[in-house]
């Protein structure tokens, strides 16, 4: 049984997600984050820019963020393994809230790490900090 100290509790502020190299950052195929007005106003005030500028730099479909061409998000950093999320304090609340008190399914499930886990160390290898 999960318990409330079981590490694979990730929610907010939980030592996992800490040392994760943030697998939920990247879109499956029929998963889609989904940002709200109120997330969209948050990083406009993060970044000290209007909410139709965030609109424009980040946003496609209305209510999810661009990826980059590997499924990652905008503003997952590259050049490190852990605490990736460069927006972390204004990050949205969907990010806040995963995996909702459950068991983090990327830590249990070998198929998303397997598909995950390439890509995090090819970015890796392109910001040159492989070594
Ligand atoms: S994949 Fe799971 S453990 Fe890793 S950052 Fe996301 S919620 Fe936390
Ligand atoms: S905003 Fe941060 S936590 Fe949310 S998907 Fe992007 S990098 Fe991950």
């Amino acid at each position: 049984m999960t318990t409330a100290s079981s590490p694979l509790r990730s929610s907010t502020g939980s030592v996992y997600c800490n040392y994760c190299p943030g697998y939920c950052c990247y879109r499956l195929k029929g998963s889609t984050l989904l940002i709200t007005a109120e997330d969209i106003n948050r990083l406009a005030r993060h970044f000290g820019i209007s909410d139709g500028e965030v609109r424009q730099r980040y946003i496609e479909d209305r209510n999810t963020f661009k990826t980059r061409s590997d499924g990652s998000c905008p503003f997952l950093s590259n050049d490190r393994m852990t605490k990736r999320c460069s927006v972390h304090p204004a990050r949205p609340r969907q990010c806040r809230e995963f995996p909702y008190e459950q068991p983090c399914p990327y830590l249990l499930r070998t198929d998303l790490l397997e598909e995950i886990q390439p890509r995090i160390e090819q970015a890796l290898i392109r910001s040159g900090r492989s070594e």
